[in-house]
């Protein structure tokens, strides 16, 4: 049958597509990590549900590949968007193992955009988007990225900007984005978007360089033009036409 890999957006009811609930109410089972399916059960609890614990990501794209090898649709579901760090390539790069399943991907709203929209408009113009997690990447590359962003002036958007190993990363990202960056450029971050507990906060570059903050909070770093306006925090459209 078909496997959906689906984008459930920050985690609030609202902020799911019409699109992603639709094929969630139509699948047979539902399968992800067990913070998500734990959301999703709130809003479906009549689905089925399979849960598997967070670093065994192989496992849970194989196991929801099996399942719709059996004969039955499967929602594979990742937070956001299903392709920006999520499992949808897995699938597609796992499916030799059952080539008969179709595979459909489902767009959902990533944490850049919910998040953005929550401390103004920061992503108004080209922006970077970066994991600081180095389980996937290694860490030279990642500042490779860095270094190249900040000297183009992209605004950047930061996933996985700590864990309990990484506990200085954030601080080693401002680093090397402070070379090229200016101490006050205008940064903000958004921890649990559109979850309970959503907090936000706008400071500058060389703050948020000495603030500690966890694996559930996106960062966004400005570019030269962001600015704060009525508390929030905005990159304009263009540098010509203000
Ligand atoms: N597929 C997801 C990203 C998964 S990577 C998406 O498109 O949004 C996990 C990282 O995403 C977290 O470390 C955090 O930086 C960010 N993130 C995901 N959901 C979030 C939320 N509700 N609030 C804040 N950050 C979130």
């Amino acid at each position: 049958m078909k496997l959906f890999v689906v984008g459930f957006g920050c985690g609030s009811r609202d902020g799911m597509t019409l699109q992603a609930e639709n094929i969630i109410k139509s699948c047979d089972v539902i399968t992800g990590y067990t913070v998500y399916t734990d959301i999703l059960r709130l809003f479906f609890p009549e689905k089925e549900y399979i849960s598997t614990a967070m670093r065994q990501e192989k496992e849970r794209v194989e196991l929801a590949l099996k399942t719709a090898a059996d004969g039955r649709n499967v929602a594979l579901v990742c937070s956001g968007d299903s392709e920006i760090y999520g499992m949808a390539a897995l699938a597609f790069e796992l499916l030799h193992l059952y080539p008969d399943v179709e595979i459909e991907i489902v767009a959902g709203v990533t944490a850049a955009l919910s998040g953005g929209a929550v401390l103004g408009a920061p992503l108004t113009h080209d922006f970077a988007v970066i994991s600081l997690s180095d389980l996937l990447t290694p860490w030279e590359k990642i500042e490779k990225r860095l270094m190249c962003s900040a000297m183009a002036d992209f605004t950047i958007v930061l996933y996985n900007p700590t864990s309990k190993k990484r506990a200085d990363y954030l601080a080693k990202a401002c680093d090397i984005l402070l070379e090229y960056k200016s101490a006050d450029t205008v940064c903000g971050y958004v921890k649990n978007i559109g979850r309970d507990g959503e907090t936000h906060r706008i400071l500058t570059l060389g703050e948020l360089r000495n603030e500690s903050v966890d694996m559930f909070t996106t960062v966004f770093i400005g570019n030269s033009q962001t600015k704060i306006i009525s508390g929030k925090m905005v990159t304009p459209r263009g540098y010509r036409n203000v």
